[in-house]
């Protein structure tokens, strides 16, 4: 039976050869991008002056092509294939001195959470997801430390105006906790206006967190900034 198995495998990887998403090139495994499109959508960035109260937002991709479509896979299909692929992206940036720096800044990292029900639909918090393996051979604690207190319709085609309104007061803290001079790291999928962010690092600061900074896996920075460091 192995050898049968084996065998359609085989013919499966040959009618259907696994493809870069982006551009549909062939590659060793699913949902891999080819080094090309890789080396297209890495772009380390950081802002110096994001929103108020962060301090400091660090961005691996830009919010497009192949990127885009991994993780509109993860976040809209349930689809935990690519993750391997995303894990990739994140190793291939994790001895950057930008990254370094930032990690070395911090105590722990923080995923924006979901609402119990988004959680209960998808079955993962897809941040989590993404970074748990990068954090844990940081020696970085993942803690959830934040809860949405109500259900919010879906944000990504909502202007900043918008979204300021439906994500006010929407985070809470999911326990009674001090962190008093405690340095946090905020880490998210999608970092667009900012909002979701620092809605988050409210809630952090009036716990007593001195400083908020934000890893984000993908941005589409000064598209939305105009005081863009850069
Ligand atoms: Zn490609």
């Amino acid at each position: 039976m192995n050898f049968l198995r084996e065998l359609w495998e085989a013919v499966i990887y040959f009618l259907f050869p696994p493809r870069c998403p982006n551009c549909r090139e062939i590659v060793d495994e699913r949902y891999q991008l080819c080094p090309t499109c890789e080396k297209k959508i890495l772009h380390l960035d950081i802002y110096d002056r994001p929103p108020e109260p962060l301090n400091k937002v660090l961005r691996v991709t830009k919010y497009r092509g192949g990127s885009q479509k991994l993780l509109h896979k993860l976040k809209f299909d349930n689809n935990l294939g690519v993750v391997p692929a995303l894990k990739k992206i994140l190793d291939d940036v994790s001895n950057r001195e930008e990254i370094l720096k930032l990690l070395g800044d911090v105590d722990f990292a923080v995923p924006v959470p979901l609402h119990q029900e988004r959680l209960n639909e998808r079955g993962f918090n897809q941040t989590e997801k993404i970074f748990e393996e990068f954090l844990a051979k940081k020696n970085l604690q993942l803690k959830n430390l934040l809860m949405r207190t109500q259900a919010t319709p879906k944000l990504f085609n909502l202007g900043k105006t918008e979204r300021e309104k439906i994500l006010s007061g929407v985070f809470a803290a999911a326990e009674k906790i001090n962190l008093n001079g405690k340095k946090i790291l905020i880490v998210d999928d999608i970092f667009t206006t900012g909002t979701t962010c620092k809605e988050c690092a409210k809630v952090l600061k009036a716990l007593g967190a001195e400083k908020i900074f934000v890893l984000a896996f993908s941005s589409d920075f000064g598209e939305n900034f105009s005081d863009k460091k850069n």
